[in-house]
This record gives C-alpha cells, structure tokens and sequence, in this order.
C-alpha cells in the first residue's frame, strides 16, 4: 500500500486517495475481485490504474470506448506510464507492435475492446503474458435495461473462468439496484468486495423546465448570459435536431459542432478532437456521443429533449463539471417527447416485460421532471440514496415552483378528452376547450359539446402545461399509433373529485444563474489574469504541438493553482495537484519561466488577504472605489475597509484613497481619540457619535491612516 501512495504522489501529482480509492486498491492487492460504483469524474481510473503499475504484470482495462482510447493512452504517456491499446482501429503494423511490447513485458496498462479481447487469438496472446488485473470499465454496459448495452459485455464472465487468479474490477458510475444485480451476476463477481459512493454530484445545478414551444429561445438565453465561450454539450433526440440546433447555434455566434451516429467516421472524430482539444466548443449530439469523455471541464450539459430514464439523465448529466467546478446541468422538455418516447417503445419488438420496465423507467424520470421539491433528493432516492436536507444547489431549491388547485380544471380537460370521444390528441382538446371555432371542429359538431369553450380562464400554453402532468402522471394515456388522448384507470378517481390535483404553476423566468458562475471566472484573481492567459498559451501550444487535448498537459485548474501559488521551485511545483514527477522534469521548467516574467508587483507581495489584494490592484490600476465596487459587484463600503487594511501596513498613503477636507478628518481623529477606538473594536459607537456622517469604510481608513 505505501508503494500504492508513493505512485499516487510521485506518478500523478495527487496527494491523498479519494472517495474509497484506497481500500479499492488494498483489495485487487490483495488479490481480490472488486465492484466500484464512484459517481462520474470521482477517480475511478485510479484504482486500476495504481495496482496495474504496482502489481507484477499487465493490467487489462476492458471499454467500450474505442475512440477515447488514444486519449487515455497520451495522458498516461504523459505521466511517464507504459500504457498502449488494442482495437479495430489500429494497422496491423501497430498492433504488431503492441503485441511484441507485451510479450516483452514493456507494457503495464493495455486499454482492449471488448470484442477485441474476446477473440481467441487476443485471449491466447494474453495467456502468454503475466496478467495484473482486469478492469471492467463502463460495468454497466452489461445490463440489457440500460441505456448503453453492450452484447459483449455479457461474455467477460469467461475472464472469470480463464482467468481464475488475476483479481477483476467493474467499474461504473451508474446503475440502481437492479442493474447492479445483473453487473454481478453476469460477470460472476458474486466474491467481489462491494464499493458503492455516493451518487451526489454536488457541484452540479439541476433545472428541468418544460417548453411551451420556445425551447430554442431558452437554450440561447441558457448559453448567452451564463456560458459564454464555455464548453458543454447539448443532447437532442434525433439526428435531424442535431444538426438543425447545432447550425443555429452557429448562427447566433457559438462555437457548436453536430455529432451523431449518422455522420461519417471522420467527420466524427474530428469534431470529437475539435471538442476534447479546443475551448469553449459546444457539441450537439445524440446520446451516441459521449461515453467515457472525461473532459473535466465541460461546465454544461443541455438537454433539448427527455432522456429515456434517470440512469441515462444522470450519466449525461455527469459529463459536467468532473474537475469540482460548478457545473450546470439544463434541461428543457415538451409533450413532444413524452409522446415520441413511449412511440418509439411501442413500435420496437421487444419482449413485454422489456417495454414495461421501460415504460415504468420513464415514468420515475417524468416524476422528477414534475417534481416541485428538490431535484438532488429525488434522483439520490432513485439510487437508494437518501438525502436529508434539500440540496440548495437545483433549480426547486433556488426557485421554488408554486402550485395550485387544479382540480376541476383537469376535470375540465379529462370529461373534454371524453366528450370529444377519445378520438383526438391534445392540440385539438385544448381547442375546443378554449372554445374555438375552426372548420373542423364545426365538422365534428365539437362546438356544441358542454366542454366547448369551458376552459377560457387558462391560456393555451397553460393547458399544454397541465394535459402534460396529466399524462405524466397518467391521468390520461396517448394512444401510440394515432395520438389520441385516452381515459385511464386513475382518470376516474379525478373525475370523480376523489382527489385534489396540485399542479405546479407555469413557472416564471428562471433567476439567473450569473451570481454563481461569476465565482468560477473570477477564481483568478485581476492581477493575475495575464499571467494566467500566458499559463494556459503555454499549456495549449504544448498540447497543439504533441497533439494532445490541453487538459492532458495540465487541467484548467491546475493552471488557476500555479497562477495563485507562483511556484518558483521544483519542489513548490511539485506541489500543484496534478503535477508530478514526469510533468515537472517535462513542463516545470517552460511554467516556471511563464512565472518568473510575471512576478507579483512588490505592493502585493504582503500578507493581506486575496480579495484586499484584488481591490488593492484594482486601485494601483487608477480605478476609483466605486468603480472597483461596480466592478466586484461589493458595496464601496467593503472596498474603503480593504483600501484601509493595505493604509494600515503602510501601502498606500491615505490620501491615495479618501478625499475629505482637513477639518472632516480632525474632526474624525479627535472623536476617535476621543472614544479610545482602536482597529478591531466596533466602530458603531464612532459612526454614530459622528451623526453618521462618515460610512464606516471611509472611518476604518482615518482610523488605519492613524496607525492605532
Ligand atoms: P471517473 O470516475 O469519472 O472515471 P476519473 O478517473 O477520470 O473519473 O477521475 C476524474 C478526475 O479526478 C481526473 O482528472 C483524475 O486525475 C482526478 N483524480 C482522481 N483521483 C484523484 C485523487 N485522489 N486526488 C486528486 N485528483 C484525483
Ligand atoms: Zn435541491
């Protein structure tokens, strides 16, 4: 185990394990087999990664993700690790070549296919070779209920039976109860050690709003004030979509690129790179993109449409934020696509209890979706995780949703659904319901029902709202072939005012989210904003030249901690998250001179706090305090107390900062000689004996200036 930290300290720069990370570790060292749940960007790959370098041999990394393959390789490269691949996409030449690397022993992580290992000429190259482990990464592939089944997967259970020594790990960062059953039971690990984390992604916002037809507009809004030149992820339904958000995108000025599974391979994989390798770029795709990306610092996840269940809105989801940021996970969705859902279900032939588990799968995701209490709480309680307080951090938490009784305006809408004899979908409903006169509702004779015109006192997007719930909660069921609305078994109990019926009120415009992100951009602080563009130049022409994404150099927020600490030694390098031995003998020197040209100006090198120091700056940058308030969006109060710490420690002058006459300042001095007030007493009684004339900044800054 000491073996396994000095590897995590001096290979990756880390400092401590994670999460469980290390009784994980301690167990495939001890040779036994292991079930990891870790939510996304947790650290998996570490525990593999850690015993395959440790222990004797090759460590085999089972995964579905071909494409990432070579990422996953440089970035271990990076660090100094012999890592390789093997899959369909290599030359024979290549794959010579790895073959003839393991063979020799000159290979300590090998990334491998599935389909690819499954072969008999691969297993039996394995055979020749000392085996460390085998991880299983993306477990939950195996599980025909996901979203992401492999057929593969289901025959790694001959690992167990050729393999019997070499201890084995799955992996995965998501699955409920039974998919978790099925992990262990078809990969036989029946004797593995269980290591289950906790779900919560903390630093991730959840909102969920429904479209009353403007999706489009609220995307833009989304991006345009609170992620602008951000990389994130925009996930449609279908491949049409696709392309037609990512091409407006485009219009209205962002960085958006399509992918689906429709594309040529190419264009695929270069707009994949193009995502991994440079900033701020969005990528719209269907959910075929996105398996294993670890790019930490996709800072959203948009939703243009529902996904199929809870499992799958967490895992996408979770491609946001995996470096701890604040991250925003944003969905928006319609009757559309409820409706498209259980249509695609319907027409596939799968067995019955396939569509009902479905079916009831998207039910508990449109349950969240309606949900007028905390998010987080819900999709914790789906994974069997309870929660206590409500998380603070979604959009239910922030923004509480209103409800009100609309009991009889759904007895409205289910007794019009029968009036117009459960023939029509809900378009046509609410037209008659709102009472409307055009040429086929005359046809029908619709506008002679008792329901016609019964529904003015709600507009028609609110109806759409409310026929919404009403089918999400399964009041009323869309006939799949045609549309039509039905009555259901629930629909009666409605009818009959058995029951209240809450609805959520059509909510408001969303409160913006600018206050939280400004933290993640002001992280660096002013003074350091070209040192920290030089950083991340540096960084990027580094990767741009070894062709890498930059992220595999250094992350972002490495880059933010050299910009703070200004490591100046190899040892203080060292010291940066991320950086370990190979990355400082590689990079320290190219950082460190980026550094050195940009040494902290001498009025800052002091012991003041950060924030006193970024108004300090603001102020030697001839910027007046109410212009520097303005600007950190504090009140000038807050910036005459910074103004009057660094008056204090003799950096700058009082004059510098206050302007009053000299009278005024006498007068403030006497009072505060008079009341015997020194710095950290309460200035209350100062303000007021002064007929609160003076703020309470501007009197700090008499009072430092006075050195007491
Ligand atoms: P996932 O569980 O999603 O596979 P990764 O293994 O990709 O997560 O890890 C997510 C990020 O966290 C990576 O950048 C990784 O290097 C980092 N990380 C993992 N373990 C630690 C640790 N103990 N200390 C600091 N960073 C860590
Ligand atoms: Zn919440």
């Amino acid at each position: 185990m000491q073996r396994a930290l000095d590897v995590l300290k001096t290979t990756f720069g880390y400092q401590a394990f994670r999460y469980n990370q290390a009784d994980i570790i301690q167990a495939v060292l001890d040779n036994k087999d292991a079930f990891v749940l870790m939510p996304t960007g947790g650290g998996k790959s570490l525990c593999y990664q850690i015993p395959a370098l440790v222990l004797e041999g090759v460590g085999i990394v089972v995964s579905p993700l071909i494409a990432l393959m070579q990422d996953q390789v440089d970035a271990l490269s990076q660090l100094g690790i012999r890592a390789s691949f093997i899959n369909s996409s290599q030359s024979i030449v290549e794959r010579q070549w790895v073959e003839d690397a393991l063979q020799r022993g000159e290979i300590d992580i090998l990334y491998v296919a599935p389909e690819r290992l499954l072969q008999e000429s691969t297993l039996r190259l394995l055979d020749c070779c000392k085996l460390s482990l085998f991880a299983i990464d993306e477990a939950h592939c195996v599980s025909q209920w996901g979203h992401d089944f492999r057929k593969e997967y289901q025959q790694l259970y001959i690992l167990a039976e050729r393999y019997p020594h070499v201890p084995r790990l799955a992996l995965t960062a998501t699955a409920d109860a039974r998919t978790r059953e099925e992990i262990i039971k078809q990969l036989n690990l029946y004797q593995a050690e269980n290591y289950v984390n906790s779900f919560d992604r903390p630093n991730i916002h959840y909102s969920i709003t429904e479209s009353s037809g403007n999706a489009r507009a609220k995307l833009l809004k989304f991006i345009a004030t609170d992620h602008d030149g951000q990389a994130g992820i925009v996930y449609c339904l279908s491949r049409k979509k696709v392309e037609a958000i990512a091409e407006w995108l485009m219009q209205q000025g962002h960085n958006a690129l399509p992918y689906h599974a429709g594309l040529a391979a190419d264009v695929r994989r270069v707009n994949q790179q193009r995502f991994l390798r440079e900033e701020g770029i969005i990528i719209v795709a269907t959910i075929a993109f996105g398996m294993g990306i670890d790019k930490p610092d996709v800072r959203f996840v948009a939703h243009l449409s529902l996904p199929k269940n809870i499992e799958a809105y967490y895992q996408e989801t979770g491609r946001a934020g995996r470096d701890g940021k604040p991250a925003y996970a944003w969905m928006n969705y319609g009757l559309q696509d409820v409706i498209l859902l259980r249509q695609m279900l319907d027409n596939s032939d799968a067995e019955e209890l396939f569509k009902r588990v479905t079916q009831q799968k998207l039910q508990a995701l449109l349950g969240l979706c309606e949900l007028a209490t905390c998010r987080r709480q819900a999709i914790l309680a789906y994974f069997d995780e309870q929660m206590q307080e409500p998380c603070g951090n979604c959009d239910n938490c922030k923004n509480p949703p209103e409800t009100w009784d609309a009991t009889v305006a759904a007895q409205k809408a289910l007794s019009c659904v029968y009036r117009t004899e459960q023939r029509f979908g809900v378009g046509y409903v609410i037209d008659v319901l709102v009472g409307k006169t055009d040429e086929r509702i005359i046809r029908n004779g619709h506008d002679k029902v008792s329901t016609w015109g019964l529904g003015q006192e709600l507009k028609q997007v609110e109806w759409r709202g409310l026929f919404r719930e009403l089918i999400a909660l399964n009041f009323l069921r869309v006939d799949m072939e045609y549309g039509s609305l039905k009555l259901t078994e629930k629909s009666r109990s409605l009818l009959r005012a058995d029951i209240i019926f809450m609805a959520r009120k059509q909510r408001k415009i969303e409160k913006s989210n600018k206050t939280v992100t400004k933290k993640t951009t002001t992280k660096v602080r002013s003074f350091d904003v070209v040192l920290r563009e030089n950083l991340r130049l540096l960084r990027n022409r580094l990767a741009d030249e070894q062709g890498v994404p930059p992220y595999i150099i250094f992350h972002d927020s490495a880059l933010d901690e050299m910009a703070n600490k200004r490591p100046m030694s190899d040892q203080a390098f060292l010291a940066i998250t991320g950086v370990g031995q190979v990355k400082l003998d590689r990079y320290g020197e190219a950082f460190m001179e980026v550094l050195k040209q940009h040494e902290l100006p001498a009025s800052l090198k002091n012991k003041l706090s950060d924030t006193v120091n970024e108004s300090l700056w603001l102020h030697t940058q001839g910027q007046s305090i109410e212009a520097i308030a303005e600007q950190r969006g504090l009140k000038p109060m807050t910036i005459y107390g910074h103004m009057a710490d660094a008056i204090g420690v003799g950096l700058i002058g009082f004059d510098e900062v206050v302007s009053i006459g000299i009278d005024e300042r006498d007068e403030i001095e006497a009072m505060i000689s008079y009341l015997n007030i020194s710095n950290g007493d309460a200035m209350k009684p100062l303000f007021d004996a002064l007929d609160e004339q003076y703020n309470y900044g501007l009197l700090k800054c008499v009072l430092m200036a006075m050195g007491r």
